[in-house]
């Protein structure tokens, strides 16, 4: 273990990810006053380079916090204590909108899909049908088992209900496609600090027509989520509150670099070394958790038989410097993850399937030397 304190620190989880040189230089710039022409300027490039990555023309609202704060502040707009909502769960953070909803007196129904598959629109279609529902909730890339939900078939449902249907891609935006206003998604909520290439600390909120209606609406419950609020200040090129400056300049500086990529070549990208990393875990003999709709964000394998996922981690991290996730469900110990989204190379997938060899072979398994890397090479080029 000599080695190890020379070997570079590699964040490989499902967020937080790298941040890359150009955009923690930009963390360092000065802070800027929150209320004047270089903040405004800044607010509003950050405003235009959103826009298309949501695939909306409307504001993107911007508060401090996690995903969960904006998934919290969703639901406490669109609904009143008492009122309805349906939540789709086909993992974790399908249970987290169930937890938030049920916190601030909702009456949240919960859809459960059966992890490691997609929700089914039909199923969604039937139960709008039994009850009155204000909003839908839905987890468009499920982070915990590598799943993509199909949101434009989700939304071609739900809109022509009274429901607004809110959209999780806190680790699916800027890795895989969101078509906001396309797909009829009503509110979508995403976090700095995982394609969009940041720190943690910002969340964003899309907002469609129909869910202004629900969220002008008077109700106790909210003020620093108030989404008039910020709807408000926007128009001034502002937040409410003093938001966190610095890390709308980090923001700023990785929407140029996805710009310069160009957000095709950012998708591709993602699309291109998840798909590597996937046939390069398979010839190392693991199973892919996720049986249908896989993630290009989020690649999610079982655990061989006899191991314990929190061996492999902890040998991943202390032996090879390299971050990934186990699971913090009933599936701890029996799934691993690796993040593939945000700040990525093929460098990098190729590194974490040769350490992952590594780490099998140093915990007694023997995988097919150079398998993993090897297959995962030739999809690259294939
Ligand atoms: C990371 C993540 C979140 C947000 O979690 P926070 O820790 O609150 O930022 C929400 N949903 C999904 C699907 C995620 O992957």
């Amino acid at each position: 273990m000599s080695d190890t304190a020379a070997l570079p620190y590699r964040l490989r989880l499902p967020g937080p990810t790298t941040v890359p040189e150009r955009v923690r230089q930009a963390l360092a710039a000065p802070v800027l006053n929150h209320r004047g022409p270089e903040f405004h300027a800044q607010f509003e490039a950050i405003q235009t380079a959103l826009r298309p990555i949501f695939g909306t023309t409307g504001p993107i609202l911007v508060f401090p916090g996690s995903g969960t704060g904006v998934m919290e502040g969703s639901l406490a707009n669109v609904a009143r204590p008492g009122e309805a909502v349906l939540v789709v769960a086909n993992g974790q953070y399908g249970g987290r909108f169930h937890q938030i909803a049920t916190a601030l007196g909702l009456a949240s129904d919960l859809l459960e899909v059966e992890w490691g598959l997609a929700p089914d629109p039909m199923r969604i279609k039937t139960a709008l049908a039994r009850r009155d529902y204000r909003a839908v909730c839905v987890t468009h890339n499920e982070s915990s088992t590598g799943v993509v939900a199909d949101l434009a078939a989700i939304g071609a449902v739900v809109k022509d209900s009274p429901a607004v249907q809110i959209v999780d891609t806190v680790s699916g935006l800027a890795g895989i496609p969101v078509a906001q206003d396309a797909w009829h998604l009503d509110v979508v909520v995403a976090a700095s600090q995982k394609a969009l290439m940041c720190p943690p600390g910002i969340g964003l909120v899309g907002v469609s027509a129909k869910a202004w209606a629900l969220i002008e609406r008077d109700h106790a419950g909210r003020f620093f989520w108030d989404f008039r609020k910020a709807r408000t200040a926007q128009e001034k090129a502002e937040t409410p509150f003093t938001p966190p400056v610095s890390l709308l300049a980090g923001l700023d500086e990785a929407l140029r670099m996805i710009a310069e990529e160009g957000l095709d070549a950012v998708l591709a990208r993602h699309h291109r070394l998840a798909t590597a990393l996937r046939a390069g875990v398979v010839a190392l003999g693991l199973r892919l958790f996720p049986r249908e709709a896989l993630s290009d964000t989020v690649t999610v394998m079982h655990v061989p038989d006899g191991l314990d996922g929190g061996a492999i981690t902890r040998h991943m991290h202390q032996r090879y410097r390299t971050v990934i996730a186990g699971s913090r469900t009933h599936l701890t110990g029996k799934i691993i993850r690796i993040g593939t989204m945000g700040y990525l190379s093929a460098a990098d997938v190729l590194t974490d399937l040769h350490y992952l060899e590594r780490t099998l072979a140093d915990l007694g398994r023997a995988p097919p030397a150079g398998a993993g890397v090897a297959a995962a090479s030739a999809a690259l080029v294939g």
